[in-house]
């Protein structure tokens, strides 16, 4: 089927303006037009939509389609979309870099002591660290726990670090720069010496609380935590726990229980944790990658073949 408007949810501007988007599928779509906020049209007159969130109001225009322009889906209610038959993409495969250097960047900042010189500049404050604090990530070991699109890149840009990788995931598919791999169920042997562990699994029933008490037990006292995934794959309450009582080094956040993170939460002034407002896509180039999805998605839809990255 041909597709003739597509309607860009407002919700998309976290990541790019609207505007470049529809420039950028100009000329694969007869129309894109914005939803959603005082400028947008009615959804009704939209045969599909690209969105950040779930929004029931799409849904409720009885599309063809809906794209996100998130890899993580666990803010979807499957069965809603399954019980009307509106088919939901998304955008997983497009994270690798971005997030991959951000994971990257952060066990960089941890380890060269980055994060402690960009508060010290804030306070005009010119101090070398502590003889022992700073290392180099060469020779240190990393777990990724879930090998996808971002585990893999981080896997890759570790290798090339020198760094010897340990993944985790269900699947004994081989990934390159991987030197183990252990099944979710031997995670604790798999995070026992490593250095930096890693998150880059999806939001399950599997995964929520996958790193908890036990798991920071079985972490080494000078290992940090670096979390790209999802809030929820982390115990944060015990995560507190355990970077009050020592039991890991630190940590670099990106994502939380609860967003934005709460302004009395004791993770924003702990020297040796990173907080970023789950900001690891942020990405100048990713509205050209979605618009390469959509354009593909579009295509097949034009030709009654299935659609690329299709969840429900
Ligand atoms: P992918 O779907 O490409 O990869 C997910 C991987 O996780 C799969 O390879 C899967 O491998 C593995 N996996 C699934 N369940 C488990 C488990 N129980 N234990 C270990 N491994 C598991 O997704 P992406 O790499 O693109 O993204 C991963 C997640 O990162 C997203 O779901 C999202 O929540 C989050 N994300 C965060 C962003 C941010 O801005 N911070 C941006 C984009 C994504 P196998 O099947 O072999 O287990």
């Amino acid at each position: 089927m041909d597709l003739d408007r597509l309607g860009v949810h407002e919700s998309t501007s976290i990541d790019f303006p609207f505007e470049v988007l529809a420039a950028e599928l100009a000329d694969d779509v007869p129309e894109v037009v914005p939803v959603g906020g005082s400028d947008g049209v009615d959804p009704a007159t939209c045969d599909a939509f690209v969105t950040f969130t779930h929004q029931p109001a799409l849904l409720d225009a009885d599309p063809v389609w809906i794209h996100t322009t998130q890899a993580g889906v666990d803010g979807f209610p499957f069965d809603a979309y399954e019980s009307r038959d509106i088919p939901l993409t998304n955008s997983a495969g497009l994270h690798g870099d971005s997030v991959g250097e951000t994971a990257i960047g952060m066990c960089f900042a941890l380890g060269r002591r980055l994060h402690q010189f960009a508060r010290q500049q804030t306070r005009r404050e010119w101090s070398f660290p502590e003889w022992d604090a700073a290392f180099t990530l060469r020779g240190e070991p990393v777990t990724v726990v879930g090998l996808g699109t971002i585990g893999s890149a981080v896997a890759e840009r570790a290798d090339a670090l020198g760094m010897t990788v340990t993944g985790v995931r269900r699947s004994d598919d081989p990934v390159p720069g991987v030197e183990t791999l252990v099944s979710p169920d031997r995670l604790h042997d798999a995070i026992r010496d490593a250095r930096f562990v890693v998150l880059a699994v999806p939001l399950t029933d599997e995964t929520e609380g996958l790193v908890g008490p036990s798991a920071f037990d079985a972490m080494r006292e000078d290992a940090y935590l670096v979390n790209v995934a999802r809030g929820p794959v982390v115990d944060q309450d015990a995560l507190v726990e355990a970077l009050e009582a020592g039991e890991i080094a630190g940590a670099a956040l990106d994502v939380f229980e609860e967003e934005p993170l709460s302004e009395d939460s004791p993770l924003w002034g702990m020297d040796d944790v990173i907080v970023t407002p789950h900001a690891a896509v942020a990405d100048r180039e990713f509205y050209v990658r979605v618009a390469d999805r959509v354009r593909e998605n579009v295509e097949r839809l034009r030709t009654g073949r299935s659609l690329e990255n299709r969840v429900v």
